[in-house]
């Protein structure tokens, strides 16, 4: 990397997505002082055992006080008493980014409780695994994915460049989209087919005793790979859904009348319809495999 000189760098929040950045950042740039706040004092212990920062604390406004880059990792619905808090300590000239999974909201959550000469570049990692926590991230968890960052019209073009910078020295392509536009986006890609890994493994959850312990040993038949999905962190899943209600009903709209579709197909025993649709989505499977992103 060519690391982007912040001096000091503050994780509000450091599980999955905070700590793997904190891990490139001891690799690639270890003069840059790291400190680290989250609510519980285990989480502190762990990234204190795992050297992931040079002091941890509870407090988002002790943590953020002499920082150059303030970067916010936790789950959406905490941003906004966060942003309350750390509002008063932040100097003119820090940049603030964050790693949230909806943009819309984080930009009407957080932008006016900002104060003037803070920079504000809100991102979105497009990476991530299941699993939660400071032990679970890894260095390597952003190589070769998309960053898509979203600043609001006139943000400072240095800033954006710093934040881009970090990413990329993280291995990570980055792309500018406006906020709205990442939110549909993603609700396609990423919160609609939580949802429906959800709903099926609730759905199986819900069965009789008989069928549930088979529906276990017989996990690999597509359902193993639903129950990844759908172990994903409860809180974080809450918080995407609420936040991105919008473009995740509209979706889930279109979703339900393609459903009907083939339920309809399957009725009538329209095969060609099946057969058709299977294909085309065999080729998106191809064409992510191409793009490197399987
Ligand atoms: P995570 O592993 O659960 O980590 C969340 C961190 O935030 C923990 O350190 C937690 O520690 C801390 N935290 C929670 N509430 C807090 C609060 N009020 N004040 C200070 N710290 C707090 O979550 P993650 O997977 O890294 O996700 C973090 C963000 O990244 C989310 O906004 C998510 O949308 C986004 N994201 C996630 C993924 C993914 O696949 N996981 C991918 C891209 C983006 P304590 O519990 O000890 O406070």
């Amino acid at each position: 990397m060519s690391a982007p000189a912040f001096a000091r760098i503050a994780f509000i929040g450091i599980g999955l997505i905070g700590s793997s950045l904190a891990r490139v950042l001891r690799r690639e740039s270890p003069q840059t002082a790291l400190v680290a706040c989250a609510r519980r004092a285990e989480t502190l212990a762990a990234v204190e055992r795992l050297g992931l920062a040079d002091a941890v604390t509870d407090d988002p406004a002790a943590a953020v006080a002499g920082a150059n880059l303030v970067v916010l990792a936790t789950p959406l619905s905490a941003y906004a008493a966060i942003g309350r808090r750390i509002a008063p300590a932040l100097a003119p000239g820090t940049i603030v980014t964050d790693v949230g999974s909806v943009k819309g909201a984080v930009i009407r959550d957080l932008a006016p409780l900002l104060p003037d000469g803070v920079h504000f570049v809100p991102g979105h990692p497009v990476a991530g695994t299941e699993h939660s926590g400071p032990e679970a991230g890894f260095a390597e968890l952003f190589r070769d994915r998309w960053c898509i960052l979203t600043p609001p019209p006139g943000t400072d073009e240095a800033a954006i460049e710093r934040v881009a910078d970090l990413w990329r020295a993280a291995g990570m392509r980055v792309v500018r989209m406006a906020a709205d536009h990442h939110d549909k986006v993603l609700a396609v890609t990423s919160h609609l087919p939580h949802l429906i890994a959800y709903t099926i493994v609730g759905t199986a959850t819900d069965l009789g005793d008989d069928l549930k312990s088979e529906v276990i040993a017989y996990s690999a038949g597509g359902f193993r790979d639903f129950t990844r999905i759908a172990a994903s962190d409860p809180v974080m899943w809450r918080d995407i859904f609420l936040s991105n209600r919008e473009a995740v009903l509209e979706i889930l709209q279109r979703f339900s009348e393609d459903l009907t579709a083939l339920q309809r197909a399957i009725r009538w025993g329209e095969g060609e319809v099946l057969e058709r649709r299977f294909t085309e989505t065999r080729a998106v499977r191809r064409s992510i495999i191409e793009a490197k992103q399987a």
